[in-house]
């Protein structure tokens, strides 16, 4: 683990934060955390009890590799990812980072080796060699596929600048250049490549906007800038505990691709419209069948907080409390019976690797949308208004008004005030603080927003299908006879 953060500080890269280009950007307080939330999926490895989840068996090599490099091969290759994911939102209480990256090297494999099949150009061949050394290097990816979109209601080469979707600019016997940039990129600061994927299905006259590559996350050319998330600057105050989460965070940043080269070896499609559209929907049926676990994790971290509150402040035994309790939990566990299914119900593509139901992955995320916003509700209904009002958890420390905290802030006998405080504080970071970036509007706009699920659906919906099941029952005119 120590040595993952080592290999990620030898990365030499232009980052901004906070208006300054930082030298060392993995020692920056507002950096840390996410990374720390990365780390523990190389920690899960020194932890036997949970080596059928973090090792999968490598289909190229054979060997034993960190499931986040893995191709599925098996619906239980499907459902232990989720397992996984969940695992690690109980951990963290936020998003590690480190699915988006998996989930775009099972969407190109299948789409490389459909292209490759298809058209004789050696995409697949390239991939797979770039899979063997994520797999080999036990690297973090990065899965870029958000383009800035300028105005929404026009095509990419219709955008008064063209760079608003990211673009080829140039090819010669080498490689491509590229420009334009990925917005909103989850654990970007902590990934060793970035991925890069079209974000649309293109067009004929979108073709040089249907671009796929690998770039290591150091190549020159590549910039990037940290984002912002609510409460961000209590990670760089001395007295940390106002944070809420002390240990993990999640991570995004705007990317920017400034006529970046990029060699053959690394490129997975090249102006390949017809293709764009099937990446794009695998990428993110993927990513949709991954928020059943993550979300469904962290949505644990939220209810033990409002549980463990509603005993604090002594209204544990109310039975509207009991109810709202199991509403959270009933809601949570849905989304990870989402995940499951998805993956339950998945099947084999032509390559070999295993690809989940489309249909229901796009159920679990349109649930995803909505359930942890409930979740998020209910627990601010229980924790009550001082997770908004509360004074900082450093005043305890003062000599004056530290015990005024203490007396006045107490709840039930017998439970520490600081205990209490503590636990509002962890409620209000993933309600309106920086993992509500993550557990909420992530939960929104990741993977696609709601409409982009709506849009699968109604494809996927067989409403034919359902017409006619429906017309078998009720017969044909003069069909008026009860079966015999
Ligand atoms: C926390 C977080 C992490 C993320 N991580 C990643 C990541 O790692 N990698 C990555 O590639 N992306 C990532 N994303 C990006 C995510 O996929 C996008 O936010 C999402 O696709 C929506 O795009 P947008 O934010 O540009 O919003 P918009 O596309 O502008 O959507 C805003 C609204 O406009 C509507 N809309 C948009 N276009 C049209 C149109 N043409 N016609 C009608 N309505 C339209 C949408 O339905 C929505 O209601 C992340 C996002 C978040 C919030």
């Amino acid at each position: 683990m120590s040595s993952y953060r080592e290999s990620l500080k030898k990365l030499s890269r232009k980052v901004y934060i906070q208006g300054k280009e930082s030298a060392d950007p993995m020692e920056h307080p507002l950096v840390q955390p996410g990374t720390n939330a990365v780390a523990q999926t190389f920690e899960l490895e020194q932890q036997a009890e949970y080596n059928e989840l973090i090792f999968a068996k490598s289909h190229l090599s054979g060997r034993p590799v960190n499931r986040f490099t893995h191709i599925h091969r098996s619906t239980e290759d499907l459902m232990n990812k989720v397992k996984l994911q969940r695992l690690l939102g109980q951990r963290t209480g936020t998003c590690f980072q480190r699915c988006v990256g998996l989930d775009a090297l099972n969407a190109l494999e299948i789409t490389t080796y459909e292209m490759e099949q298809a058209l004789g150009k050696p995409y697949h061949q390239r991939f797979n060699r770039f899979l063997q050394q994520v797999q080999d290097e036990n690297a973090v990816c990065d899965g870029a596929m958000t383009d800035p979109k300028g105005d929404r209601s026009k095509r990419p080469h219709e955008q008064a600048d063209p760079d608003l979707y990211l673009r080829i600019t140039g090819e010669n016997s080498e490689g491509i250049t590229v420009r334009g940039a990925k917005c909103h990129q989850t654990g970007a600061l902590n990934s060793h490549y970035i991925i890069v994927m079209p974000t649309l299905a293109m067009k004929e006259k979108d073709r040089d906007y249907a671009v796929s590559f690998a770039v290591e996350a150091d190549a020159p050319g590549i910039i990037y800038i940290l984002g912002r998330q609510p409460s961000d600057t209590r990670k760089q105050e001395p007295h940390r505990a106002d944070v809420g989460n002390l240990y993990y965070s999640g991570q995004e940043c705007l990317i920017v691709f400034d006529d970046l080269f990029i060699p053959w070896e690394r490129v997975f499609m090249f102006k390949e419209y017809q293709y764009s559209g099937r990446l794009v929907e695998r990428f993110a049926g993927y990513h949709r069948q991954s928020y059943g676990g993550c979300k469904a994790g962290v949505g644990d971290i939220l209810i033990g907080a409002t549980a463990a509150l509603a005993e604090y402040q002594g209204v544990d035994k109310a039975s509207h409390i009991k109810d709202k309790l199991v509403e959270m939990v009933h809601l949570n566990e849905t989304l990870f019976c989402c995940g499951i299914a998805c993956s339950a119900q998945g099947g084999v593509a032509p390559s070999g690797a295993y690809l989940i139901d489309l249909l229901l992955a796009n159920v679990c995320k349109l649930n995803v949308t909505r359930f942890p916003y409930e979740i998020a509700r209910l627990a601010e209904d229980i924790a009550g208004g001082l997770m908004a009002t509360m004074p900082s958890l450093a005043d305890l420390d003062h000599p004056q008004i530290g015990p005024l905290m203490r007396k006045y802030f107490q709840g039930i006998a017998g439970v520490e005030t600081t205990c209490r405080l503590k636990m509002l504080r962890l409620v209000e970071n993933l309600t309106l603080g920086p993992a509500a970036a993550a557990y909420l509007t992530e939960s929104m706009h990741g993977a696609g927003s709601p409409q982009a699920q709506r849009v699968v659906i109604a494809r996927q919906a067989e409403l034919e299908n359902k017409k006619m099941l429906a017309r078998a029952l009720v017969g044909r005119e003069g069909d008026d006879k009860l079966p015999e």
